[in-house]
């Protein structure tokens, strides 16, 4: 289900190769795209995931953080925060999980399985964690975000109306006429 293509090696560094035990591995970051299933529908994501090829026995394999990155391109598909976001949150107001659990009556152990990437957090429960951490600047609204509500007709509407507004010649004859 999933392909990996090397265009992209960047930070190369070599290390020890878990099949063969030279020193002869490759680690770099190679971009794989994977699919997901969004409810009814399968979605491609991309990830930037560490691979090891081993120069020595020709084998290439996933080093670890690579199903971190995957669980991090689902959450942001989900317009979730990531668990890596979710520790910065953390770190950012200086508490520990027992701490925000207090604070936002959240279950400890539900606060460790998102940290964990083993669960992920509900749209109002990630809401919530978002609104702990400030404004867009820390959180910039990512593309996997989704309005649920789209406005009603009316509001559409009147918005347009207020936007072709732009003579002013009446509204001033309409002061003078008040004025007067
Ligand atoms: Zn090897």
């Amino acid at each position: 289900m999933s392909s990996i293509s090397s265009h992209e090696a960047e930070h190369a560094a070599m290390v020890e190769c878990a099949i063969c035990g030279e020193a002869t591995g490759i680690l770099s970051i190679q971009e794989q795209e994977f699919a997901y299933r969004d409810g009814q529908h399968e979605v491609l994501l991309h990830a930037n995931i560490p691979v090891i090829s081993c120069q020595a026995c020709e084998e290439a394999y996933t080093a670890p953080g690579a199903e971190e990155a995957q669980h991090e391109a689902v959450c942001h598909h989900l317009g979730r925060l990531a668990p890596v976001e979710i520790r910065a949150l953390r770190t950012r107001l200086g508490v520990s999980q027992a701490k925000l659990a207090e604070l936002t009556h959240i279950g400890i152990a539900s606060i460790k399985r998102w940290e964990a990437g083993s669960h992920i957090q509900n749209a109002s429960l990630d809401a919530k964690l978002r609104a702990l951490g400030g404004g867009p600047q820390e959180f910039p609204i990512r593309s996997g975000f989704r309005f649920h509500f789209p406005p009603k007709p009316e509001a559409c509407e009147a918005a347009r109306r207020w936007r072709l507004r732009q003579d002013y010649s009446s509204m001033h004859s309409q002061r003078e006429l008040e004025a007067a």
